[in-house]
């Protein structure tokens, strides 16, 4: 008996459920419609409301998108300051900051923000983020232009958000700059309350500075809340979504992943994710932190022991075999595990081999190959089908969301101990949001949210920030 339900099986996997539009051309964007040969299928189904905003998200984008009847309308507005006639078309224009993962994040916290407020989002992706991602709306573009009049000010802006609080409801100002600086998260009152949000309406021009995931925070605001809980019935899959949504690897970037997933991982029964972030070498010394990780390995039986008896192995063709893909700005982790795993068999018999693409030994600024091997490494990780990714760093949490993974997360040692235990698995996949809000609205007293529903907790890895579960 033919399957006649498989060829539309294929269809949907291609299409990740339906998230993603049917129609773009192929060539363009590889990766597109080939990350689900490299990715299990996801366990999460995204809601047909979520598709469908999606698709009429779209079809406001490419309405609103670059150089439209509509983008030159409200362009024109900008220039002049004032906001009177309307094109329709309103737009939050993401500015990033910081490494990777934090771009990524907020990039898409814009793009719920967007979805949320009905404005096109537009990114600035400067000189050091081009030809990482492909377009992600079909026939139009989400690259803030180059002539953009505000472009070369950007960095100058004194604006912030003291701008914000001027709004005046009479005359409403054409653009407003927010700056969220990292660390200093406390502006939460001033788009996520009613009152400002509802002035924010008016204003068709919302410049977002921010490199963190603000996704817990729309729970907070009443107005959001409904709409963000429709959309994403399943609260911890939000970035699992949008993220494999919004960033799919430029033909440059695929090539490098699928060239390195090739040789190194395709082969393997297993592959496993360790993803090293040293925040600081002074408090996470390189023997304090291997021993970290090999004892969350071998307790949590992600890794088997070395057979220190017995060096006889059995011929390799027959042997199950682990892959080990390591990301770390260091080399010495992959140098002393692979040397652990080459000079003894294992106990179980199964043959471990450690892989790391690049050591780039300190975050590269404004290097658009650095961030291109970030991303690729962030993306591979993210096919793993086990993760063990470091505290806080925002790098694991974009893999995490990818992949669909509820990380081991390796706790920061403290006084260079190895701390007990090594490393907890995570309870939701979705990334944390480092500076949980503290206003309430409606009592306009600060709250701690990681107490007050039961759907937002402090996170594992970081008791400051808050997650969705
Ligand atoms: P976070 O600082 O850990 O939250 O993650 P970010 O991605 O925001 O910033 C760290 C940046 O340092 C990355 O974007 C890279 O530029 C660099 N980096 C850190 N770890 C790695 C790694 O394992 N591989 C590569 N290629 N770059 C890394």
């Amino acid at each position: 008996k033919t399957d006649s339900s498989q060829p539309t099986k294929t269809a949907n996997d291609k299409l990740l459920d339906g998230l993603l539009f049917p129609g773009f051309d192929d060539r363009s964007c590889l990766s597109r419609y080939r990350s689900f040969l490299y990715r299990k299928a996801s366990q999460h189904k995204p809601s047909s409301y979520l598709l469908l905003k999606l698709r009429k998200y779209e079809d406001l984008h490419k309405r609103c998108g670059p150089y439209t009847r509509s983008y030159d309308k409200t362009l024109k507005r900008l220039k002049s300051n004032h906001t009177s006639s309307s094109s329709g078309c309103n737009y939050i224009v993401w500015l990033g900051s910081n490494g990777m993962g934090n771009r990524i994040i907020s990039m898409a916290s814009a793009f719920l923000y967007a979805l949320l407020t009905n404005r096109v989002l537009l990114v600035d992706h400067g000189t050091d983020m081009t030809h990482l991602f492909c377009e992600p709306f079909p026939n139009t573009s989400w690259v803030l232009p180059m002539d953009f009049p505000m472009k070369k000010q950007f960095h100058a802006l004194k604006l912030r958000h003291d701008r914000f609080r001027d709004i005046s409801e009479k005359s409403p100002p054409s653009f407003v700059y927010f700056n969220i600086p990292h660390g200093t998260y406390d502006f939460d009152e001033l788009f996520l309350c009613d009152n400002s949000r509802a002035l924010l309406e008016k204003v068709p021009w919302f410049l977002l500075s921010s490199d963190q995931y603000l996704a817990p925070a729309f729970f907070l605001s009443p107005t959001f809340k409904q709409e963000v809980s429709k959309l994403f019935p399943e609260k911890e899959t939000i970035f699992h979504h949008l993220g494999r949504y919004l960033f799919h690897p430029s033909n440059q970037a695929w090539g490098v992943i699928t060239k390195f997933y090739q040789a190194n991982l395709a082969k393997a029964e297993q592959r496993i994710g360790l993803q090293i972030r040293i925040f600081s070498r002074r408090t996470s010394p390189f023997e304090v932190v291997m021993d970290q990780i090999l004892s969350c390995m071998l307790k949590n039986k992600l890794l088997p022991e070395v057979d220190t008896q017995n060096s006889v192995r059995s011929p390799p063709e027959n042997r199950p075999s682990k892959a080990i893909l390591i990301t770390s700005l260091f080399s010495e982790y992959y140098e002393n595990m692979s040397a652990l795993y080459q000079s003894k068999p294992t106990v179980t018999g199964e043959v471990i081999r450690v892989y790391q693409p690049s050591h780039e030994e300190y975050q590269h600024k404004s290097d658009n190959m650095h961030n291109m091997k970030a991303w690729a490494e962030i993306y591979l990780l993210s096919l793993s089908d086990v993760l063990i990714t470091s505290a806080g760093s925002t790098f694991g949490y974009v893999a995490q969301g990818l992949g669909g993974l509820k990380p081991w997360i390796l706790i920061r040692p403290k006084n260079k101990m190895v701390p007990d235990p090594p490393c907890r698995r995570d309870k939701s996949m979705d990334p944390c949001f480092h500076y949980a809000p503290k206003y309430e609205c409606k009592a306009k007293h600060k709250t701690d949210f990681g107490t007050l529903v039961p759907y937002i907790r402090h996170c594992a890895d970081r008791q400051t920030g808050v997650k969705l579960f």
